[in-house]
């Protein structure tokens, strides 16, 4: 389980033409942000499309935008462990939420080598829209708190949100519902979708990094283990993050007849790609898995 409750807030002094600044660490947090705190908000996303959030470290002016903030969201659950550092000691005094508050996590109890490091809670919720809404309850609540001017608006706009998410969940219910059961499999780069897996019906039967953060390297055991129950399964697809290094994953599907599938898992894409929104993302992702496990 992640944190149960969000800390106590204060509201924020504004001046009449000063909005919250708000600052959010993944692109994916700061899309689901913005849907909050709509143009109420001064929104900071840190990380840029690409980039992976278990690697990616604070620069100069990211540094300078958590001193300014008024509020600061994160995922948590380590998953911007590069980042911490930086979060742990910062001089603004902003308080750091973790959307996933109150979120019910899965545990990964990995216990060898690399594996082990990363052993605890998944930190990669939001691979189940329900988890989301969690967030926009969590962030609705947070913006609010510290901004109570504009918490009709925020309201507005959550309940709005909410109501896309609860659509998008059922659109992915439905999806794989075409999927006969025992091709619903799916071999990852790291062990990034089990909650996509728990939501809705999946099995993850291997990953190329057996670890929650793609900061781990497989040893050759666990490559040529994979690569043995790729083959023996007949596994279709490896699916590879967008902000992950394909390179072992396209050398056992060469070694072994499956296909490579990108998708969005870490990051969105860039405003012209393809999963430039979350709802956008969870979308694409579904249809690429839907259409590359019915071959
Ligand atoms: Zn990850």
């Amino acid at each position: 389980m992640a944190e149960a409750a969000l800390p106590a807030l204060a509201p924020v002094t504004l001046g009449a033409d000063e909005k919250l600044r708000v600052v959010a660490t993944t692109n994916i947090i700061g899309d689901v942000v913005r849907r909050v705190g709509g143009d109420a908000i001064d929104l900071t996303q840190l990380l840029p499309a690409g980039s992976d959030p278990h690697s990616y470290q604070a620069k100069p002016d990211d540094l300078r935008q958590l001193n300014r903030a008024d509020v600061i969201f994160i995922n948590g659950l380590h998953l911007e462990e590069a980042m911490q550092p930086v979060l742990a000691n910062l001089d603004g005094g902003a308080p750091v939420i973790a959307v996933n508050i109150g979120v019910p996590t899965r545990e990964f109890g990995g216990g060898r080598g690399a594996e082990a490091e990363h052993a605890g809670a998944d930190p990669h919720t939001w691979m189940d829209v329900r988890n989301v809404e969690r967030w926009v309850e969590n962030i609705v609540v947070a913006l609010s708190a510290l901004d109570p001017a504009h918490a009709e608006i925020f309201d507005a706009n959550a309940a709005a949100y909410q109501t896309q998410l609860d659509t998008l969940h059922q659109e992915l219910v439905a999806a794989v519902a075409s999927l006969p059961a025992q091709q619903r499999k799916l071999v990852t780069d790291h062990d990034n979708l089990g909650y996509l897996a728990d939501a809705y019906g999946f099995t993850v039967t291997g990953a190329v990094i057996p670890s929650l953060s793609t900061l781990a390297a497989p040893s050759a055991q666990e490559l040529a283990a994979l690569q043995q129950q790729v083959e023996q399964e007949g596994v279709k697809a490896i699916f590879v993050g967008t902000t992950v290094n394909p390179n072992v994953a396209n050398q056992i599907a060469g070694d072994t007849g499956a296909v490579v599938i990108p998708i969005y898992t870490g990051s969105l894409s860039d405003a012209s790609g393809p999963a430039a929104t979350y709802i956008d993302m969870m979308r694409h992702d579904m249809a690429q898995i839907v259409a590359a496990l019915q071959q």
